[in-house]
């Protein structure tokens, strides 16, 4: 009889525990809307924001992106690598440019550690012509699946220590602007246009040609320590801050209790390297791991597992690699997972450092009250931003870059919109912000609550684009000339009802 019982139970844990892979197997490989667009929707890596363009163009040279922009007088689009998440890079009936083929390297200049891109250009494909000169990109993002012109259109920002947002980094831009002339913007010179495309979301024209500082590739040591949130401000200061041995440095926050961080800093060392590659190279046999991240994302069971082991035993694995190679994720490999039903996704708040913990309590509040399944929480810090027009460091801030998973049914989105207005809010109220290449929170309150200049930025935009031919989601969702279009748009969007029907 125990036997039997035994084999019962046996049967049952299998089952279960098929069951539970069966379903998430099934929904991991289902494929996602992305991957089935025809050419004239235009969609991003969620799969959330298709829209309708009338043309889609994908330029090589400069001169056929002017050619594009003067062949219509219509809306125009901007797309590089698709990675925001709200339709920045779409607007309905527009001609979209896709520049992805708009690639290549014009000039590196190694002695005075300079380079000069096509805005389409990757990261991954600058480091592979900057790491054998041993230079390396002095502000960028965590992953290098990126664009360099959607880097700067959202002025982008990584770990790097001390660094500030990517703007610090550009030494000038050149852009088209809708009379299909090109017009050459630094800091000294057409500096509104330079602070504003940098962070404008495509708003105000084409960048075509990007001039970028680069800084040494040098050997750095991973130390990695773990700690209660509350400790976390006087270790920064301590410790962090003003060490200039410390070149990257982030603490993640461990979902499901958001209590404990692990806080990494990575300092110049002259040890011998841990790894001798350069760079990593994104392998398909790796396919496993976004699925494991998809399951973890599942279960807080298993969070608690990563916080407690694995991530434990990783860390105490010594880590001596090149800048280059802890700057060349590949976010196929490590970040990023798109199911049938569900999606990762992201948000970012930004919060001066002073506010710390009163935003931390803000946020476990929200996700707990919510039940938001988030996977990771990465914090970072960026010195004011003194620069872009739509500056989202208005003061010295951590930003909380939150991971997290969601369904794609209606109430999951309109879930994840309340719990987004209120952190969106949170932040603000500390006299932060919050970051806009993701899903688009339509609260044009929130939004010049949280980028006081932009109103600066929109007179700008009528003085450089008087027909208002730049635009896409965010700008159809914010710029007050778009009053009528987003009226428009919305009436598009409703569900006819029976009566309307009839
Ligand atoms: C997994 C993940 C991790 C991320 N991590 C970070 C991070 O660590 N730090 C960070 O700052 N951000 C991060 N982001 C956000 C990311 O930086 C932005 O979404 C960035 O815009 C992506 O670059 P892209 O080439 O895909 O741009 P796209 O999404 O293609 O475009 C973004 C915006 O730039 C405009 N644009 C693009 N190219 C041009 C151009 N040449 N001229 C004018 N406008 C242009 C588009 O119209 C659009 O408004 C992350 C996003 C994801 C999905």
């Amino acid at each position: 009889m125990r036997f039997l019982k035994l084999i019962i139970k046996v049967f049952l844990t299998l089952t279960i525990i098929l069951a539970v892979l069966g379903w998430f197997f099934y929904d991991y490989y289902q494929p996602v809307e992305q991957a089935q667009t025809p050419p004239l929707v235009v969609n991003d890596i969620t799969g959330l924001n298709p829209v309708n363009v009338t043309q889609n163009v994908r330029p090589t040279t400069e001169q056929e992106i002017v050619d594009a922009v003067l062949s219509t007088t219509g809306p125009v689009s901007i797309g590089g690598e698709r990675y925001s998440m709200g339709g920045q890079i779409a607007y309905p009936d527009s001609l979209h440019l896709d520049l992805r083929d708009y690639d290549e390297v014009i000039n590196l200049d190694t002695e005075n550690k300079l380079i000069t891109v096509q805005a389409g250009i990757t990261w991954k494909e600058v480091q592979q012509v900057i790491d054998p000169h041993d230079l390396s990109i002095k502000v960028m993002q965590d992953f290098n699946n990126f664009s360099v012109g959607g880097s700067l259109s959202v002025n982008a920002h990584g770990r790097f220590m001390g660094t500030g947002p990517i703007i610090n980094t550009v030494t000038s831009i050149r852009m088209i602007l809708s009379d299909g002339n090109a017009y050459e913007a630094s800091p000294t010179h057409h500096y509104a246009l330079f602070n504003g495309a940098i962070g404008g979301y495509g708003g105000l024209g084409v960048i075509s040609e990007v001039t970028l500082e680069l800084t040494d590739n040098v050997p750095i040591e991973r130390e990695s320590e773990v700690m209660g949130f509350n400790t976390y401000l006087q270790h920064f200061y301590d410790q962090v801050l003003d060490d200039e041995s410390v070149v990257l440095h982030n603490a993640f926050l461990y979902p499901p209790n958001y209590e404990v961080l692990r806080v990494n800093s990575w300092r110049t060392t002259d040890k011998s390297l841990t790894h001798n590659q350069r760079l990593r190279h994104y392998d398909r046999a790796h396919w496993w791991k976004p699925a494991m991240i998809d399951l973890i994302a599942r279960f807080d069971l298993l969070k608690r597992i990563r916080q407690n082991l694995i991530d434990p035993l990783i860390h105490q694995q010594p880590a001596v690699v090149m800048r280059n190679w802890e700057s060349s994720y590949d976010l196929h490999e490590f970040g990023f997972s798109s199911a049938a039903n569900t999606t990762m996704a992201l948000r970012e708040y930004f919060v001066p450092v002073r506010n710390f913990e009163v935003f931390v309590l803000k946020l476990r509040d929200v996700y707990i009250r919510y039940d938001v399944n988030v996977l990771n929480i990465s914090i970072r810090y960026t010195p004011k931003d003194e620069n872009s027009m739509l500056a989202w460091a208005k003061d010295d801030v951590f930003s909380f870059v939150v991971s997290y998973q969601q369904g794609r049914d209606d109430a999951s989105i309109k879930e994840v919109d309340r719990w987004s207005n209120e952190l969106n809010q949170a932040a603000i109220d500390s006299g932060g912000s919050y970051y806009m290449p993701f899903q688009i929170q339509d609260a044009p309150d929130q939004f010049y609550q949280a980028y006081p200049k932009a109103d600066q930025f929109f007179d700008l935009k009528r003085w450089t684009d008087p027909n208002n031919r730049f635009n896409n989601m965010l700008w159809l969702a914010f710029y007050p000339d778009n009053q009528p279009a987003k009226a428009a748009w919305l009436r598009s969007q409703e569900t006819p009802t029976a009566e309307g029907e009839s």
